[in-house]
């Protein structure tokens, strides 16, 4: 069946230009073609993004014409795209289709040591700017005195703008800073795991002190943390104990703890005794900085209108932000232009849909609908009814983020007559979700609906 794949190639080949085959498509393998759902597999994330974006369509009918039916086409990171021996079997991260792009992937974040920490992240490549400074200077606090006036540090803010980044940082700088320190950085995830395998092979009491000898723990991603009462009572207890001996723990998430649903609340509250430091969206200006000095540390020449171009058009995270960055890097090589030349002559698309999937403006109405327990007539009516006024807000903030639907074309789909209402309602959600986290889950889990 993986022959199929040959064919595929063979036949984009023939389509594209020669530099652009060898760029995009060495390397690709088909991991999956079950049941029409195809899954491609690619050396890194960057891939992902310029591969939907040029070629989804030049796969498909090459699929097709090799006889695999297509309903949706994924793309993963594979270590090594070119096994086809057991394909399933392939180290990948998968990569949320909503989601789609530029998440980071395990074999991009090795090497890793036995302090769970990688080196590349210091804060001399942290860019500190009015979204971050608060923190930063927490951070700094807490080099220089571990376990002193910021413990635990909490750091919360959404996906993408910094938290690990900054949180491995401390790590590494505190390693330098105390090279007899044992530092230690794990996903909640992670801790789990190893503490249900521990459990399972007797080792809990291992597990118990190789915790409790740490001068630093720094736990990632807590709102993760699921309703198992073993292994969040085990963290409570390491907790408690680090920090009685003034030990330093360190915790990220992406909202407050009281906000997540599972946590006892005695750790929810000490959690953020010594404060709770959030990361925000970066300013325009802040943005134009991450890019300049990213690109100082890549030595790649750069315009500066281009750099404004990127951080103008991208609104969502850093990692985003890095991600246009490098492929606008990446096309200029292999175009042989430069990225402003690109920008200019109509080749970068920054605000186009981040969808992997076809969906529809009438199945977001339809799925916002169902969300909500009400119909989509509902929505198109022009009912100001409180719950029915939220739904149609969402619907409208979908179809602009989803598929990019004009403001006056969103007006029609939900039965306005005014596309400045739709611009209202669609900032309203954009500012919403900063900071309520209900609404934010609630979307996510729509979008789960409709590409799920
Ligand atoms: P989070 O953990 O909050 O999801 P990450 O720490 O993974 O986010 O950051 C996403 C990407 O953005 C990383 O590549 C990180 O290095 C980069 N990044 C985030 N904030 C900054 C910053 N202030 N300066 C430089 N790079 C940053
Ligand atoms: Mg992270």
């Amino acid at each position: 069946m993986y022959d199929v794949w040959k064919n595929v190639l063979a036949e984009i080949e023939q389509q594209i230009s020669a530099a652009n085959y060898s760029t995009w498509f060495q390397g690709t393998s088909l991991l999956s073609t079950d049941n029409g759902h195809i899954i491609i597999g690619v050396k890194n994330s960057f891939f992902i993004k310029q591969l939907h974006n040029r070629y989804l369509d030049t796969i498909k009918a090459s699929l097709e014409h090799n006889n695999v039916s297509v309903s949706d086409i994924s793309f993963e990171v594979s270590s090594n795209a070119k096994v086809t021996a057991h394909p399933r079997e392939i180290t990948h991260t998968s990569v949320a289709p909503i989601k789609s792009h530029i998440s980071k992937t395990k074999t991009e974040l090795t090497p890793y040591n036995s302090t769970g920490l990688n080196q590349k992240y210091t804060l001399d490549n942290f860019i500190v700017g009015s979204n971050n400074d608060l923190a930063v200077s927490a951070a700094r606090n807490i080099i220089a005195s571990p376990g002193d006036r910021y413990n635990p540090f909490f750091l919360y803010g959404g996906p993408g703008l910094g938290k690990t980044h900054l949180v491995q940082a401390i790590g590494n700088e505190i390693l330098k800073a105390h090279p007899d320190f044992k530092v230690f950085y794990t996903p909640i995830s992670h801790f789990y795991s190893d503490f249900i395998d521990a459990i399972q092979n007797g080792k809990g009491k291992e597990f118990n002190l190789k915790f409790r000898k740490l001068d630093c723990l720094i736990i990632d991603d807590f709102q993760l943390i699921v309703n198992k009462e073993k292994s969040q009572e085990e963290f409570f207890n390491i907790f408690n104990d680090l920090y009685q001996l003034n030990k330093q723990i360190i915790v990220t998430s992406d909202r407050l703890p009281s906000q997540i649903k599972t946590v006892d609340e005695r750790l929810a509250s000490r959690l953020t005794w010594a404060g709770a430091f959030d990361l925000q969206l970066p300013k325009f200006e802040d943005k134009c900085a991450i890019l300049r000095a990213k690109a100082e540390l890549d030595g790649v020449n750069i315009e500066q209108e281009a750099i404004e171009y990127i951080a103008e058009n991208v609104n969502t995270n850093i990692r985003d932000l890095e991600g246009e960055f490098s492929t606008i890097l990446l096309m200029s090589e292999v175009r042989g232009i430069t990225p402003l030349e690109l920008i200019q002559n109509g080749s970068v698309n920054i605000n186009r849909t981040s969808k992997l999937r076809p969906t529809s403006a009438k199945q977001i109405v339809d799925k916002v609908a169902k969300y909500y327990n009400l119909t989509a007539k509902d929505i198109r009516s022009r009912s100001r009814v409180s719950n029915i006024k939220n739904a149609r807000q969402v619907a409208m903030y979908l179809l602009s983020k989803e598929l990019n639907v004009s403001t006056p074309k969103i007006a029609t789909e939900v039965g306005l007559q005014n596309h400045t209402t739709v611009m209202h309602g669609i900032r309203k959600i954009e500012s919403d979700i900063k900071t309520d986290f209900t609404l934010r889950d609630q979307i996510d889990e729509i979008k789960e609906n409709i590409y799920g």
